[in-house]
């Protein structure tokens, strides 16, 4: 018989989970998410960088430390199993003052413990050759040639699309409420759609994972928000090669400077720290940008005119009591494990975690997991009209006339790509409209003109595949819906 899993929460840990526990014959994996589609909590708005393992001092935190390089290891494959955008570029630790090379000569140390292969400190000359364009007063650098990036919300779309396509159930739009719990063993979830039964519930629930728990007796840690703010500029302005850091403080890594994956300069974040009960301020603050940007300047001083600044936003890290993730099986409920507490680098960790869970299970919980002997690790991206050919264009308009639609012009995505996007939502069981679902899919939206031009085009396609009324499609889940009645500017535009 399958032993039944409910594994709360569809970010980069859950997510992780769920393709990893897919792997065996004997389990039976629920993957559960409040959110209409998967990756909108913290593993929506972050850095996105695969870390070096250099800075989490194993002493203090041995679990992020051994997991952090263990995950950008991991990545150096999962990125090509399941076709995740990415680009390693390394990063540089950059010292301005002499006394900055004791601090990076610290983590040069602690990396060698982490296992962090290839760093080294390099001097003016090396660091001016792997930066060129980096602030003149820059004297040296910690060299990380293993540090990369993806795009996060990508990430957890392929890690559950690649999950469901080898058996994973989702169910989205679904809020747990409750642990069942009988005898001091747990017997399942009590939803906002009904009973999920499960003999292993495990609870991976980001910023809320505090709460989750105490609904299973367990309330030895809380989570507070610490909240980091960015700035994102248009694709035309200039970024650097490698990602640059300042030498760290004790509660930071510092202001980052990076051109992200899709060839956006971004800088931040910061950290301020939030009361646990702002788990949803997502607000950006004039003092906190502010901060970011002086931040910035010392490494990048041709900080670009405010002009030319396409976005500002903010992400929360869930700040757990004691500082270290809390990856356990508790005594107290049997059959339920924490996944808490995931902080940076909780990204880089991810596929190391998802590991670290399959031996609880086994190893803790006593369950002998069997692997499938048909197991499917690859998953293809969705094919996008910017990056093809012209030979491709022309195979894919023939294929499908919608590819020679262009419905975001900043960002050349067409109608196909949309399509696609539809058709691979429906099948990780997306059942709410949502523009965002889209974006995150395929780019639209995300350009210069910020959706002005083809959020109503995408609002159609998305009514007519969900036969939906258009002013019943969301922009980000229930409660966002984009109209209240006929939208005539919406319902008059060429379908
Ligand atoms: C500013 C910032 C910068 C960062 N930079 C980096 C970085 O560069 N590199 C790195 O490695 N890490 C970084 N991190 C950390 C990383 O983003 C997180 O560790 C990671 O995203 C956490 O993923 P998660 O799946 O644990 O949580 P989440 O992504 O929050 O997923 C938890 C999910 O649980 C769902 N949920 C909550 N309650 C319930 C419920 N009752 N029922 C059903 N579902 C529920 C939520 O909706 C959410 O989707 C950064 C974080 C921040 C905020």
């Amino acid at each position: 018989m399958k032993a039944k899993v409910a594994i709360i929460g569809a970010g980069i840990s859950g997510a992780s989970i769920a393709r990893v526990l897919s792997r065996y014959e004997n389990l039976e994996v629920h993957l559960i998410e409040k959110a209409p589609d998967v990756g909108w909590g913290v593993s929506k708005a972050n850095t996105a960088l695969i870390h070096g393992g250099y800075d989490d001092d194993p002493e203090r935190y041995p679990t992020r430390a051994k997991l952090c390089i263990k995950g950008n290891r991991l990545w150096h494959q999962w990125v090509k199993e399941l076709e995740i955008p990415h680009v390693w570029n390394g990063a540089l630790i950059v010292a301005l003052k002499d006394e900055d090379f004791e601090e990076l000569e610290r983590l040069l140390e602690r990396g060698h413990r982490n296992g962090v292969p290839e760093m080294r400190i390099v001097d003016k000359d090396e660091v001016f050759h792997l930066e060129p364009n980096l602030t003149r007063k820059a004297i040296g650098a910690l060299w990380v040639p293993i540090v990369g990036q993806i795009g996060p919300i990508p990430a957890v779309i392929a890690i559950v699309e690649n999950a469901v396509a080898n058996g994973v159930k989702t169910h989205l739009g679904t809020e747990v409420v409750g642990i069942k719990i009988e005898n001091g063993e747990v017997k399942g979830v009590e939803t906002n759609n009904g009973f999920i039964e499960a003999d292993v519930v495990i609870n991976a629930a980001g910023l809320h994972a505090d709460e989750i728990a105490k609904m299973a007796g367990i309330d030895y840690f809380e989570i507070h928000p610490r909240k980091g703010e960015y700035w994102l500029f248009d694709d035309d302005v200039p970024g650097p090669r490698r990602v640059l850091f300042p030498t760290p403080t004790p509660i930071s890594k510092g202001i980052v400077v990076t051109t992200e994956v899709s060839g956006h300069l971004m800088i931040g974040p910061n950290a301020q720290d939030l009361p646990p009960k702002e788990k949803e301020n997502l607000a950006t603050t004039r003092e906190g940008l502010e901060n970011v940007w002086e931040g910035a300047k010392k490494l990048w001083p041709q900080l670009p005119p405010r002009s030319k600044v396409i976005r500002t936003f903010a992400g929360l890290r869930p700040e757990p009591t004691g500082g270290d993730f809390i990856i356990k099986a508790e005594e107290e409920a049997w059959g339920f494990i924490n996944v808490a507490g995931i902080r940076s680098p909780g990204l880089t960790s991810a596929p190391a975690i998802a590991y670290e869970v399959a031996g609880i299970i086994q190893r803790e919980l006593g369950i002998n997991l069997e692997k499938k002997s048909k197991w499917n690790p690859y998953r293809r991206e969705i094919s996008h009209f910017f990056m093809m050919t012209p030979e491709q264009v022309n195979e894919a308009i023939k294929r499908n006339p919608a590819y020679g639609k262009i419905v975001c012009r900043c960002n050349n995505v067409s109608e196909g790509d949309i399509l696609e996007a539809i058709e691979r939502m429906k099948f990780i069981g997306v059942k709410t409209p949502s523009v965002d679902s889209v974006k995150f899919r395929t780019k639209a939206t995300t350009g210069t003109c910020q959706g002005s031009f083809c959020r109503p085009k995408i609002i159609q396609l998305l009514a007519r595949e969900y036969s939906v009324e258009p002013w019943k499609v969301t922009l980000k889940g229930m409660g966002s819906e984009v109209g209240i009645g006929d939208v005539k500017s919406i319902l008059r535009r060429d379908a």
